[in-house]
Formats: C-alpha cells, structure tokens, sequence
C-alpha cells in the first residue's frame, strides 16, 4: 500500500512495470497525470520539463491539438479494419506522406505497432530478400556491441547490450556483432560527430571475410546509437558500412527509431550522414509517441523482388493484427503535419548550437567524464562509483524529478532528447538544474 496523493492507486503491486526496478519504485512511486506541451503534470500537482520527449518519441510536444483531434474523430468514424485483404484510405495517405519525406529510394511502407516490431519485420525482409532472389544461403545477420534493436529474439539477438540478453539462454544464431565507435580515450567533450573511429567500420569487412559475403544476409545499426548513451560515429563511419555491403551484396539496415523524424536536425539519421540504407525501420516520432506505431521502409528493389509471383497470391507472410490501424493511421498524418507546419524536422539544426554550448558548460562539473552532442540530442556521462555502477545517475534522475526536470540514465550516462518545440530557457533550466545536482551529488 502506498500513502499520498489520492491519484496514486492504493495496491501498486499488480503492475509489473517494464525496464523499472519495481520494488525500489513502488516505495516511492513517480506518477504522471497530465502533460502539455513542454511539461508533465505529477500526482502532487508539480511541473516537470520533460527532458526527454517521453522515451524519445514526443517529438511535437505533449498533447498537441492536431494529433488529440485527430485520434478522437478518427475513433468516430472508422475505429478498426482488418490489415490483411482489407484497406483503408488513411494508411495509404500515410504511407505515401511517409516515402515522400524519406531519402530517395527508400519507396514501400510496411507498418507495425513498435521499435521492437519494426526490427522483427526489418529483419525477415532482409532474410526472405536475398532467399527470394536466389542467395538462400545469406542468413547471418551482423549487429553491433552496444546496440539496441528493442526487446524480441531477433532485436536482442543482433542488439548487443549484455543485460537484455542473457536472461533469456540461446538468442538466434548466425549473429556477429561490430564493435561500437565510442572511444571515451580520444573522443571525450567531442561537439558532434567525433574525430576518432572511422576505421571500426573495417571490422565489417573482417567479419565478412571470416564467414564469407555468400553467407551474410544483413548488417544493423543505429546511426546514432541512443539507448546506450548517445554514441556518435565518427564522420566517415556510416559511410564506409554502405560501401563495404555495396562491396559485397549485403543489405544496410538503419534503426532510425530515435534518430527518425527530426531528432538530429534532419528529418532521419540517413539525411543528416549522407547514407541511405536499404531498409530503415522507424517508430516513436512517427506518431509524436502518441499511438504505438511503427514503419519500415524499404528500397524499390527490394520490394519488387517479391511482386513477380502469381497475383492472387500473398506476397510476404508477415503481419500485424494492427498493422496500419486507422488510429494510428490518423495520429501519424496528424504528427506529420504538425512537424511541418512548425518546422520541426529541421528545427535541431536550427536550435543545436545552443544546445551543445549549453551542454557543454557543464565540462569541469564534479563527476562529468564526457559531453557529447547531436542535434537535439546529448548524453553527460559520469563517473561510476566504484563497485555500484548506475547508482550516481540513477541519484541524480531521482533529485531531477524531484527538482522538476525529467532526465533519463543509461548505466552511468544522462541522456537528454528534449521535444523538438524547446527554447532556450527550457534548456537553460535542463542544464542549471543538473548542474547544481551534480555538485551536490556524492
Ligand atoms: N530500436 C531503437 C534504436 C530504439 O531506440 C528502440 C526503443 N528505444 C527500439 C528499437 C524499440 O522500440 P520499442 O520500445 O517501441 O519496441
């Protein structure tokens, strides 16, 4: 039972509550009851800046009318369709809207309900490509140490945080894993794309030549990596990864999940490094975090190398029950044209200087090993106290919420992906408030 505020539910014991330290929090529960725009609203009536965009995902802001209105008459007039066999306009609005904001070539829209779920489907599209222009024998997948593609078999599989995966005994097999291009050593306080690294990308190609390119279906990465920390690749990286599996007729998988829709300043990662895969899986900004909803786009080759059977037939086995729903169907179209009414997809580039002064004032704070930056985006990571890791960060996103600022921690690292609508005194007040946490903090 839990004493307080009569918005807080008595027995909070039911709720098994994801990625949380549930007996820790359900002692001193943290409660969300409203939200607008740049604040959430907590059970005891306080103002929390939302630092975050929720987990990433918020990316117009909290409660934002077009997307609101938009669900509620969607839910009026056209509840549910069936995904398969059956259509309804809004989807193929949506998808449409979708290819035409894509990079170039990037042409087909499937759509699911998640991150996790649009890894799921980017994967099996890869695998049943090359089975179905006859190179049945690529079925190895290669990830990268340090990445995260959601929580199913494959994502945790091709993912390489250690964590999500050993729970769990034998993940898929046929999965290398690239290092990661965080280099604390010689990238530490970089503004941006950091100097060191580039050559990591060579690791592709002895991974290839360890198992041979007729066995390697796909490689996966995050443009940015965001869950573990911000991990920026150096200039060049991403670029090398598209020659080396050009090279060797591996497909390029992008998980855009964080970096999609607007978050480094261009409407994807892809954009911003000049790189375009062959297939690129979004999810979160897609519908401002509002309604679960997913999307992975795929090149025209590879879709059309699966519309050459019989027509009646079903093309790819593979599907959501809500799949393209016409709720989130509205939500998107909804988020999509708030982002550009307001120039949100390019407004990163517009406000990331500030950000990255702001965050990088805080180089020389007690306990700060690294600054480091991206267009909306940062990580601050600390020194872990020796024999507890995590628990520095964790202290400080605790005294945070309560000082009225909503971080996020990742191990030691603070993660910050303000909504794209901030201003300046919004961050002012993110990094003042760390800044007196962190010299207070033991
Ligand atoms: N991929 C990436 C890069 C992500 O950041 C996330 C979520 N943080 C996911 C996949 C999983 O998304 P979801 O939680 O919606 O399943």
């Amino acid at each position: 039972m839990v004493e307080g505020s009569s918005s807080i539910p008595n027995d909070l014991n039911a709720f098994w509550m994801p990625f949380t330290a549930n007996r820790q929090f359900k002692k001193n529960p943290r409660m969300f009851v409203g939200a607008k725009d740049m604040h959430y609203t907590t059970s005891d009536g306080r103002q929390v800046l939302d630092g975050t965009a929720g987990l990433w995902c918020v990316n117009a802001g909290h409660c934002r009318p077009l997307i609101t209105e938009a669900i509620a008459k969607q839910a009026g007039e056209l509840d549910y369709a069936p995904a398969f066999q059956m259509g309804h306009p809004k989807v193929f609005e949506l998808a449409n809207r979708l290819v035409d904001l894509a990079p170039e070539g990037l042409d087909h829209v499937m759509f699911t309900n998640s991150g996790s779920e649009s890894v799921e489907t980017a994967l099996k599209v890869a695998l049943a490509y090359q089975k179905a222009i006859g190179q049945g024998s690529r079925t190895r997948l290669i990830g990268r140490e340090r990445g995260y593609h959601g929580v199913n078999f494959g994502g945790i599989s091709v993912g390489g945080i250690v964590a999500n995966r050993k729970m769990f005994g034998t993940l898929l097999t046929g999965v290398d894993h690239m290092p990661h291009t965080h280099n604390l050593a010689k990238n530490a306080f970089s503004r941006g794309e950091p100097q060191h690294g580039v050559e990591l990308a060579d690791e592709l190609e002895r991974i290839v030549t360890l198992h041979d390119a007729s066995t390697i279906a796909a490689v996966i990465v995050e443009p940015v990596a965001g869950s573990t920390g911000v991990l920026i690749p150096p200039p060049g990286y991403l670029k090398r990864l598209r020659e080396i599996c050009d090279k060797h007729g591996i497909l390029l998988i992008f998980d855009e999940v964080i970096t999609g829709f607007g978050r480094l300043g261009t409407p994807f990662g892809a954009d911003y490094f000049g790189v375009t895969p062959d297939i690129m899986i979004t999810a979160k900004g897609l519908t401002n975090g509002v309604i679960p909803m997913g999307a992975v786009f795929t090149s025209g080759k590879i879709h059309d190398a699966f519309m050459s059977g019989p027509e009646h037939l079903i093309e790819f086995f593979h599907g959501y029950t809500y799949s393209g729903n016409p709720i989130a169907a509205a939500a998107g179209l909804a988020t999509l044209e708030t982002y550009k009414e307001e120039g949100l997809l390019t407004r990163g580039a517009e406000m990331g200087r500030y950000w990255e002064d702001a965050l990088h004032s805080l180089k020389g704070t007690r306990h700060v090993i690294d600054v480091r930056n991206i267009g909306l985006v940062g990580a601050i990571e600390l020194e872990p106290i020796a024999g507890a890791p995590t628990k520095r960060a964790f202290a400080a996103f605790v005294k945070a919420y309560e000082m009225g600022v909503l971080i996020r921690t990742t191990g030691d690292i603070i993660a910050l992906s303000p909504p794209l609508i901030v201003e300046k005194e919004h961050i002012d007040t993110i990094v003042e408030t760390l800044a007196d946490i962190l010299k207070s903090l033991e």
